[in-house]
């Protein structure tokens, strides 16, 4: 333990941010780190509990007091090697993890928690800057080569992890940059994207082989692979937006959040689309759904100029704090407010959207009512329009936020006929396995819409069992 009256002396220092009016111009990131001297204050807040609750509520097992108490006593090579040794990317984690570990500090119980995610982000930033994340490729390679399709969080991991244990791994991406979401969906000012282009430079010298622009199942039929490959991984992710099928949803003006988050992050990076151009500038818009990626929108549409921002959510608006319902070390369901939030958005809960009402098939408001939870006599919650609570409210652009669905189907799922399992993502054993051997799946393809941690996690599960599926054992820690 770093220093046994920290918790008492300090108290938690979060990174600073950017003055809204300046971040708002730009799309660069919000946050401004603190200083070694400081960080080191906040790691000597761990009280490195006998049981640490905060690495039981990582999904990746992070041994965040370890490492909290190696930065406190300025051991910053042990604080980074005992980082990597459960997470591939903290450089990710440490950026958009919503900090699962920080609910659970024990810390947490009657004080703020132990500022874990941004000891992360400090010690691998710093580790970058002394040079000390080399490319480190194996010793020996085995003859065994891998697919693995899809470059998001989940197959990157599995790609990692594979390589290092000396298997010959391809990764094929369909878009023309690797990164999945973390490239395609997370706003730069969440995420910038230099960040990805730097792990994956080291990922090529350690021998990853990238090939970006193929579709397979499209471009490659995933049964070719299967002759040139001796197991493939699926990480394709689970792509088909949940639609809001109303009156008027063919409207011009009604997009899905990805359409327009996916175009902002090639227009930051220069890349080339096809698609019209979606833009805010001086219009009226309406995120439904009140998550995160919703929140990425408001983001979004704040820099790019829009005239009012609303956030509309159809469920109510959760509890501020703890209650009894959601208690210590597991994660709230609290009220959870980002920093786009802050830039100036309006966000209204128990909203339901009845009609897009247009002219000249352009969106002009949306019809929306009030709503009212209670629960059935099953003790499930059922929704009951308020009377008389209608109201309408002008909007020139509207997008829709409101979760994934499951995978796109068609192409490399068809053409292998894989099962899926009841919410129709794609179906594995306990293995790993789908129901085709030698073809693995992780990530949101295999679990539906989740999380950048704990995608890593399932790449890091699929490497270790496909590598006791091709050598019969593995070192590899899962
Ligand atoms: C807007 C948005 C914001 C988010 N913000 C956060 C956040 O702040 N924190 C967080 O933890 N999580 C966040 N998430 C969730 C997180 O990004 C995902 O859970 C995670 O990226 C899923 O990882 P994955 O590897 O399973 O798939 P993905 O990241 O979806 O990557 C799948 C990749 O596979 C490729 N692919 C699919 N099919 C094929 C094929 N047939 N051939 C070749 N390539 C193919 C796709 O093009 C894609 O690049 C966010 C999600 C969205 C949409
Ligand atoms: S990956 Fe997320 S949950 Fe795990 S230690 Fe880092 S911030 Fe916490």
């Amino acid at each position: 333990m770093g220093k046994i009256t920290g918790f008492k002396e300090f108290e938690r220092k979060n990174f600073k941010k950017r003055p809204v009016k300046e971040r708002i111009e730009d799309y660069k990131e919000i946050y401004i780190h603190l200083s070694e001297e400081e960080m080191k204050e906040q790691a000597a807040r761990c009280m490195e509990c006998g049981t640490p609750f905060c690495n039981w509520g990582c999904p990746l097992g992070n041994i965040a007091p370890d490492w909290n108490d190696m930065l406190y006593k300025g051991k910053k090579e042990k604080a980074y090697k005992r980082l990597i040794l459960t997470n591939n990317f903290p450089e990710f984690t440490g950026r958009v993890c919503p900090a699962l570990c920080e609910a659970a500090c024990t810390l947490g119980i009657n004080r703020e928690a132990v500022s874990v995610r941004e000891i992360e982000l400090t010690i691998i930033e710093k580790a970058f800057k002394e040079g000390l994340v080399k490319a480190n490729p194996p010793k020996i390679r085995t003859e065994k080569k891998i697919a693995v399709i899809g470059s998001g969080p989940a197959g990157l991991a599995a790609a990692s992890e594979l390589n290092s244990v000396g298997h010959k791994v391809t990764v094929f991406e369909k878009n023309e940059k690797i990164g999945g979401l973390l490239r395609y969906g997370i706003p730069d000012f969440k995420l910038e994207k230099n960040v990805i282009d730097r792990r994956i430079t080291i990922m090529e010298e350690e021998g990853v082989i990238f090939k970006t622009g193929v579709e397979i199942g499209v471009d490659i039929k995933a049964k070719e692979l299967l002759n040139t490959f001796d197991a493939l991984v699926l990480t394709g992710g689970s792509n088909v937006p949940r639609d809001l099928e109303v009156k008027g949803r063919e409207l011009k003006g009604v997009y899905f959040a990805m359409e327009y988050l996916s175009q902002q992050n090639k227009k930051v990076s220069s890349e080339k689309f096809e698609e019209e151009d979606i833009n805010a500038r001086d219009k009226n818009v309406v995120v439904i759904g009140g998550g995160d990626t919703g929140s990425d929108c408001v983001g979004t549409a704040i820099r790019q100029g829009a005239k009012k921002v609303y956030q509309f959510e159809i469920m109510p608006k959760p509890k501020e704090e703890r209650d009894d319902t959601m208690p210590w070390p597991t994660y709230p369901n609290v009220l959870k407010s980002t920093t786009s939030h802050e830039e100036g958005c309006e966000r209204q809960w128990n909203i339901l959207t009845k009609a897009f009402l247009g002219e000249d098939s352009n969106i002009k408001k949306l019809l929306c009512a009030k709503v009212e939870w209670n629960k059935d006599e099953n003790g499930r919650m059922s929704m009951k329009e308020v009377s008389n609570s209608e109201f309408e409210i002008e909007a020139e652009l509207v997008l829709l936020s409101m979760g994934f669905l499951h995978p796109d189907k068609e192409g490399m799922i068809e053409e292998l006929g894989l099962k899926l399992d009841e919410r129709g993502n794609v179906f594995t054993n306990e293995d790993g396995m789908t129901s085709m051997d030698g073809v693995f799946s992780a990530g949101d393809m295999r679990t539906g819409q989740s999380l950048v941690v704990k995608c890593i996690h399932d790449g890091r599960m699929v490497a270790k069992n496909v590598d006791e599926y091709l050598m019969g054992e593995s070192f590899l820690r899962g």
